[in-house]
Formats: structure tokens, sequence, C-alpha cells
């Protein structure tokens, strides 16, 4: 447990206590407090841990501008460092990430390219005062160098548009965002009034875009997989989007699963217009994909990628996951054998995280995990597969409860890449968002900050409340000063 006198840091005080849970008792307890005087503040710790008290304080820089965005977060940055370094001395752990708990290490960098002036500067900051190590470091140098020609901050006049169908065939054992399991008939039931509703806020959506005076940025259907809804349901999505956003830069559908995807699905996204697809096995080991709860096979995601090579999409990317359930570095090998050969543009080597509503948090027991050094080297055969297959790296993001506090990578080959990835990770664009548990964001380009407004995940909820929801978005794109 740990408490503060100043609720503004307990977020990230807890976060951090959060990574280094696992080597600390439950009974610990830290409570801290922060003095600030006009030339520096100091951070004091007080650890219990078996009935011992120990001391530890951590002493910053005094920000004049206190109560300002800045100075919070400087503040905050300051706690958690302070926290890090405690819990870093008491446990003998040293984390890939050094202190860094958020998701997004490229967004620390770039801000420390503004604080430092420099790339480099930014990076040795991150090692020495962050205490990233080396790899996780150059991780980072080499992505933000990757996304130069790409990375467009404070471009006002586009929004990339989010779409999401929150269905799917089956739940695999790890999700935790899907909200609507096909398998069951009051779901199956949901569908074609889910793609009424969505078809109307697809339409007031494009009227809003002209409202506020944007032209379609990046163009991302999600889900669920969107490809579970079936050939039919999917097309008159599509339709829509292309009839109301023709001219979208980038047009992606993450399809998914190989079990949802036929000659007829595929060549209907081909038809309408999709230049991006995923097809995402995450392991190509058919005991795991059993166990996961996947019901297709390896040769399935090989038969799927053959037929979507011959119909021409400008990119298929792959998505993988290490740290699978009852996975070996022997099987993670042979997986990253197996996809090394078959046609995709990019690949996403993603870290199991296990999310609080999943149910492989439900019964930890029943599916044993692989250990966080095991995981660690896995992600390593992962980039070193990667880069072998002549892909870079180009985004990055972290989660929670992930094995070994490790990251997510995407890689591509040159020309491939997918923007509204980079868009959406680094936070550089509006996103305005249709469908049931989607999340629209605003930028406030001069603040440098953002707002959000979530659509409800239920999709009885979403349907009962679309009125509602439509006038919520209306009202939180046009308030205030863009223009209209
Ligand atoms: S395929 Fe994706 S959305 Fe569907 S259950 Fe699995 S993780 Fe969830």
């Amino acid at each position: 447990v740990v408490t503060t006198n100043d609720m503004r840091l307990l977020h990230e005080l807890e976060e951090t206590l959060r990574v280094f849970s696992t080597a600390l008792p439950e009974s610990a307890e830290i409570r801290h407090t922060l003095v600030r005087t006009s030339v520096k503040d100091v951070h004091t710790f007080i650890l219990s841990l078996s009935g011992i008290k120990k001391t530890y304080t951590y002493t910053a820089a005094s920000s004049q501008s206190q109560d300002t965005v800045e100075g919070l977060r400087l503040t905050r940055r300051a706690a958690k460092l302070g926290l890090y370094h405690v819990l870093r001395e008491v446990t003998g752990i040293t984390l890939p990430w050094g202190s860094l708990t958020g998701i997004r290490p490229t967004r620390l960098c770039r801000q420390l390219i503004r604080e430092y002036g420099d790339l480099n500067l930014a990076i040795e900051n991150m090692q020495d005062v962050f205490d990233v190590t080396y790899s996780k470091a150059a991780l980072v140098r080499d992505i933000v160098l990757n996304q130069a020609g790409f990375y467009r901050w404070g471009e006002d006049g586009i929004a990339d548009l989010y779409v999401g169908i929150p269905f799917c065939r089956s739940r695999c054992l790890y999700c935790s965002f899907m909200s609507a399991d096909l398998s069951r008939k009051s779901m199956r039931d949901l569908v074609e009034p889910y793609i009424e509703g969505l078809l109307r806020e697809i339409r007031e959506t494009a009227d809003l875009l002209k409202e506020m005076g944007k032209k379609p940025g990046c163009l991302y259907v999600g889900g669920g997989t969107p490809s579970s809804i079936g050939t039919e349901a999917l097309w008159r999505v599509l339709n829509a989007l292309q009839e109301c956003f023709p001219s979208a830069m980038e047009w992606t559908v993450e399809s998914g699963r190989p079990d949802t995807m036929d000659e007829a699905m595929l060549s209907m996204m081909k038809d309408a217009g999709v230049e991006r697809i995923s097809i995402n096995p995450q392991t190509m080991q058919n005991n795991t994909l059993r166990l996961i709860g996947r019901r297709h096979t390896a040769e399935d995601v090989i038969r799927t990628l053959d037929i979507a090579g011959h119909m021409g999409f400008q990119s298929v990317n792959m998505d993988l996951i290490m740290g699978l359930p009852g996975e070996t570095i022997k099987q993670a090998e042979d997986t990253l054998r197996k996809i090394e050969v078959l046609p995709i543009d990019n690949l996403t080597v993603h870290t199991l995280s296990v999310k609080r509503s999943s149910r492989l948090h439900e019964f930890p027991d029943r599916y044993p995990l692989p250990d966080a050094e095991t995981v660690k080297e896995m992600v390593s055969m992962g980039e070193d597969a990667a880069r072998g297959m002549g892909m870079f790296p180009y985004y990055l993001y972290r989660q929670k409860y992930m094995t070994g506090n490790l990251e997510n990578v995407g890689y591509s080959l040159p020309g491939k890449i997918c923007c509204y990835n980079i868009d959406m990770m680094e936070e550089t664009h509006h996103i305005v968002a249709m469908g049931a548990g989607s999340i629209s964001r605003r930028m406030y380009f001069d603040e440098d900050r953002h707002e959000r407004l979530a659509n409800p995940k239920n999709v009885d909820y979403y349907l009962s409340h679309l009125n509602t929801l439509l006038d919520r978005k209306r009202e939180f794109f046009l308030k205030g000063t863009v223009k209209v």
C-alpha cells in the first residue's frame, strides 16, 4: 500500500509500486510526504517492511510553476523516480524500462528532446536518470528516428477515424476488450441492430467532420474482430465508410482471426477499398491456439495469407504474443521460423499482458506462464526475426500487467508502415471514433494535451443511448476553440 500527502501524485506512486509488487510482501507499506520549498522539493518515503521502518529521501529542483500543468508533470516525475530508487534498493531488482511506468516511452523521449534539445542527450537522460537499460533506450532511439518522416505533430486540419466492431466468434483466454461473444445467440441477435446504429453514427460523424472543418486522415476498423460479423454485414459498414470518407489517407481493417476470413471476405474487403489488413495468429503452435481458445490452426493462418497474397493488399500485418501459457523458448523459436517465410509486411511482437478482466487472470493456476526472463528472451528473438525479415521497429507501447514489464513493438518493411499506429501511439492527432467501446481523442495542440471521450462498451447500452452519445460527441468536438 502506498499513501501520500499529495493526492495528485498517488497514481504515479501506485504504478511504480505495482511494477515491483511481485518482489514485495503484501504487507509492505509506503508513506510518501512531499515538502515544497522555494529552492527544492523533498520527497520522503517511509517504508514499513516486516515490522521494520526505514526512511528515504529524494530531492528534486523546485519548480517555480508548481501548479501549472508542466510543474505538476515534473513533480509527478520526481515522486515516481524517488520511489523507484527506494524500491530498486530494497528489492535489488532493476527493470528493463527502469522507472518508466507509462505506456509511451517514445513520448517521454520527445519531451526530453524538447528539454535538452537533442536526441542523443534525451537518450542518455533516459538511461542515466530514468534507469532505462541500454537496449531499450536504443530501441526508443531507433523508433524516434524511423518515425521521422511520418510523425506529424500539430496537424490540426485532419482527424483520424476509428470504427469499433466489438464482436468475436469466441473469447481468447487473455482477451479483456471484447464485449460480445458471437458463440451466444443473444449476441448474434445484436449484430443487425448494431450495424444499423453504427451506420447512423458513421453518417453523423461525416457531417460532424465537415462542421469541425477537418479532412479525414487515417481510417482504422478494429474490434473485437470486424470480420467475425460476416461478409454481408461488414460490407455494409465498409461501404458506408467508403461513401462517407472517400478521401481517407490510409485504410486498415484489423480483421484478425483467420477463422473469420475466407476468399469471399478478403475479396469483399479489397473491393471496398481496404488497403491494409491484419492476420493475427499470436502463435503458430496448435496446442497453444487450442489452449487460448482460438478456433483455427497454424495451417489456417498460412492458407489465409496465401489467399490475401493473391488479392494484392497494400500491406498485411501479423501479430504475435510472446509469453502465452505453457510456451517455451523452443516453441517461440518454431513460431518465428514459421512466420519468417510468410508474405507479411508488418510484424507486431506483443508481450502477454494479463488484464484483470481476462479469464487468464481469473484462473492463474490453470495456465502456468513462462517466467519474465524467458519472455524477455522470446521478445528479443522476435526482434531479431523481424530485423532478419528486413523490417525496422516503428512504434512501441507498453501495457499494464505485462510479463517482465516489457513492451509491444511494431516492425515494418520499408514503405509499409501503418501511419494510424504512429498517430495513435504518439498522440499526435484528433481521433473521431465510432462504435461501442471506441474512444475519441481531441487534441489541444497549443497546450500539448488532449481529452478523451469513450463510447460505452456494452452493445445494448450503446444502442439504447445512441442519441445522447451522438450529441455528446458533437459537443466534445465542437466546443470552444475548434473552427466550425
Ligand atoms: S480475437 Fe481478439 S477480440 Fe477476439 S477474443 Fe481474441 S483477443 Fe479478444
